[in-house]
């Protein structure tokens, strides 16, 4: 039975969706105005793993993961400026060619650490009217107010407001209403911002669009809502995200669409902890904003900065060191040359890695890893077990922890050969053959090159050894 830790509930839930035909699920994706770090890819690989859990369990996914590409403020620095703009006054360049750069390389890198893609990308700038028109329904229900300056979300109207995150809403007033804690207007301090209008601090707003209640920009949190329900329906089955989204974005997010939409707006909230660098959270304001170039550039292959993650729970702080990252690469080459020699084996035996082969004993402990709450930790531990049995014949451990790999996406399938290298086999013939040579047993030793040669491998003897040739 899979279970998912539910942030909503605040315990393991039996997942059950809303279809049996098809898993609706959404996660928040990246504000596209800088690089990304290593942090952010954290977040998509354990996004990542949860949507190749219910696939490998036979759910059919439909995942939708967003681009940010107005309205999400600095709210700690400059006292709320758009974070595009800030990209565009940056690099001299349009917001739109800002967001334009860094979704490809935000697009790049994820790919480069073998994420599956998502089924469907928004930019929020594309669904503009689909937000207004939200707006207009929170407006017509009362639970939205205009004032010179904003379109406001009443929080004290919606019902149970702070859910999610049980969070003592005067605590968390300063944050969720930094935005525009400057407005007299604004009811409650807590209220947040549907709509900023090209007014006041925003006059000089680089990207503003045309509403029935004047120019302006859609607010961060509406633009989610806006985009779920566009893209996958009013309920979604699962809603994915970093853990500091679940106070302020994730808690304004249902606040909203719940009022609007009249129904529950996600059965199974999912928050993934953060990636630390010296132990806080790994952050450019920190310095160790580190991006999977610098990795690159370092000469770690994507994949072990995967393998790497893979290594803690998605619930669980990890922390970043080079010296970890060093130890998880060479974990990595060790398996990778584990499934080399044993793919050496069935190559020589001549037999074909069938996914019939599958051994259902570890199989049976990889599907308890996964569906303790995506405990991929574990499963990782059940596909070295599974590597290390000398009593499974190669095909049966290929083809077992081929079927594991299409959850941890290691890429195991693609590693190659070595074939410069003289597989052992071959070389403890050639090694025989030669002892009967020195003593001049020729009789003998041409015995051992027919079997060499039955094996598919010719050799030579030249003045400087004997060359082998496939
Ligand atoms: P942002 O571009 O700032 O909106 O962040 C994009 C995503 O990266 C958010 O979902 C954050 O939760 C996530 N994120 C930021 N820093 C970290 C970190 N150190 N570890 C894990 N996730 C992070
Ligand atoms: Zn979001």
């Amino acid at each position: 039975m899979l279970k998912f830790y539910n942030t909503l509930t605040r315990k393991k839930e039996v997942f059950k969706p809303i279809s049996e035909d098809e898993v609706t699920f959404y996660h928040c994706g990246p504000t596209v105005y800088w690089t990304q770090h290593i942090g952010n890819m954290r977040g998509v690989v354990m996004n990542d793993l949860i949507v190749r859990t219910l696939e490998y369990l036979g759910y059919k996914v439909k995942l939708a993961r967003n681009y940010t590409d107005v309205g999400h403020l600095t709210s700690d620095e400059d006292e709320g400026e758009d974070k595009l703009e800030k990209g565009a006054k940056r690099e001299g360049k349009t917001p739109q060619q800002i967001a334009d750069k860094y979704l490809k390389i935000f697009e790049r890198d994820v790919t480069a650490l073998n994420t599956r893609p998502a089924d469907i990308k928004p930019r929020a700038t594309d669904n503009i009217k689909e937000i207004i028109g939200m707006i207009r329904i929170l407006l017509d229900k009362g639970y939205a107010y205009q004032t010179d300056l904003a379109i406001y979300f009443t929080v004290l109207k919606a019902k149970d407001y702070t859910k999610l995150s049980g969070q003592n809403l005067a605590k968390n007033i300063a944050e969720a209403g930094k935005g525009e804690a400057s407005d007299p207007d604004k009811k409650n301090p807590a209220d947040f911002a549907l709509w900023f209008f090209k007014t006041g601090k925003h006059k000089n707003a680089m990207q503003t669009w045309e509403s029935p209640w004047g120019k302006g920009f859609p607010g961060w949190h509406i633009e989610c809502s806006a985009m779920a329900k566009k893209y996958l329906g009013d309920t979604v089955d699962i809603h994915m995200g970093g853990i500091e989204h679940a106070p302020v974005h994730h808690t304004n997010e249902i606040a909203q669409s719940e009022a609007a939409n009249g129904v529950k707006f996600v059965n199974y909230w999912l928050h993934n902890e953060h990636l630390l660098a010296n132990d806080v959270k790994m952050a450019k304001s920190a310095g160790t904003a580190y991006s999977l170039a610098e990795v690159k550039a370092k000469k770690y292959e994507p994949l072990a900065l995967r393998y790497f993650f893979l290594s803690a729970h998605y619930r669980s702080k990890q922390n970043f060191s080079w010296e970890a990252l060093a130890a998880a690469a060479a974990s990595l080459k060790k398996m990778q040359n584990k499934i080399r020699e044993l793919k050496e084996t069935v190559k020589l035996s001549a037999e074909k890695i069938e996914a019939t082969g599958i051994n259902e004993h570890y199989r049976g402990q990889f599907i308890a890893a996964i569906e303790d709450d995506n405990n991929i930790p574990q499963a990782l531990a059940v596909l070295w077990e599974t590597l290390k049995d000398d009593k499974l014949t190669a095909d049966e451990t290929l083809a077992t922890v081929f079927d594991f790999d299409s959850v941890l996406g290691l890429e195991l399938t693609k590693v190659k050969l070595d074939k410069t290298a003289v597989p052992k086999k071959i070389q403890a013939l050639i090694d025989n053959r030669q002892k009967f040579r020195d003593v001049g047993d020729f009789a003998e030793a041409d015995k051992i090159r027919e079997k060499i040669e039955q094996l598919g491998y010719e050799i030579k003897d030249t003045p400087n050894g004997v060359v082998v040739n496939k």
